[in-house]
């Protein structure tokens, strides 16, 4: 039997080597799988003009989702009370439903992208509807996509805030610059990360082009998904850095982190 105790010490080290090797993908599976769309979704741009817009209650600073009733005085959200972020920042959908389904048929699915259907109700809805007091008619910003990494560009063939953007700045009559922020680290995918871990991940993870020398005055900074708004500050750093003083954050779709939602994607 003493002869059993060395082979039990090298089978559980194999296991224990297995574990640490192997944990973290078996992780990132899991939380992929988990994000799998429906295959027969659909993302015809009828469906997208019939997806039901969030009619509740929002922050008029940082445009989270703060209650299920309409208000006609809506009060600041508990974070913008204390320390207000360098951008205002609305969003269309509830990260749920059929906007939260298509927004992951895109990103992990690679499905079609109804860019100029979710931009016509961008402006439809937000721009030139609950949203008009943010974009008087005199307001011509730059729109400015949030970036990925090269290699994620690569790998899915497409920036959804990209197509969404252009698709936004051409039926607003704005400028849409694909290149001006820069998206040049992610230590870890944002999926999975919660509150402190998301900004530390990203905090310095943007900057603009070098070769700009002057930067817009007023931008539109445009994503698919605002989570914890850890993505949106880091870009809006990098902008005000360089010049940019009024940024608005225009998203599909806001997670409603009070109702617990498994925060995912940036
Ligand atoms: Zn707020």
């Amino acid at each position: 039997m003493r002869a059993g105790a060395p082979l039990r010490h090298a089978r559980d080290c194999a296991l224990a080597a297995f574990r640490t090797l192997f944990s973290p993908l078996i992780a990132e599976a899991a939380t992929l799988r988990a994000l799998l769309p429906r295959a027969e979704f659909d993302l015809s741009p009828a469906a997208v003009a019939s997806w039901p817009g969030w009619g509740g209650e929002e922050c008029p600073c940082c445009g989270d989702f703060t209650g299920e009733g309409a208000s006609l005085t809506p009060a600041l959200c508990p974070a913008c009370t204390g320390t207000k972020p360098p951008f205002s920042a609305r969003s269309l959908f509830p990260y749920e439903g059929p906007a939260g389904e298509a927004i992951r048929a895109i990103k992990y699915g690679r499905r079609t992208v109804p860019a100029g259907a979710m931009a016509d109700r961008l402006r439809n809805d937000g721009i030139l509807g609950r949203w008009a007091a943010l974009f008087p008619g005199d307001f011509r910003p730059v729109v400015v996509p949030v970036p990925i990494l090269p290699f994620k560009y690569l790998r899915r063939g497409f920036n959804l805030p990209s197509l969404l953007g252009d698709a936004l700045a051409r039926i607003a009559g704005w400028r849409c610059d694909l290149s001006l922020l820069e998206r040049v680290s992610e230590k870890e995918p944002q999926a999975g990360l919660h509150g402190a871990e998301r900004r530390r991940n990203v905090e310095s993870a943007f900057r603009t082009a070098r070769r700009r020398r002057e930067l817009p005055a007023d931008v539109v900074l445009v994503d698919d998904v605002f989570t914890s708004g850890a993505t949106a500050v880091a870009c809006a750093n990098a902008l005000k850095r360089g010049g940019t003083r009024n940024i608005v954050v225009l998203t599909v779709a806001r997670a409603v982190l009070s109702r617990d939602r498994a925060p995912e994607n940036r």
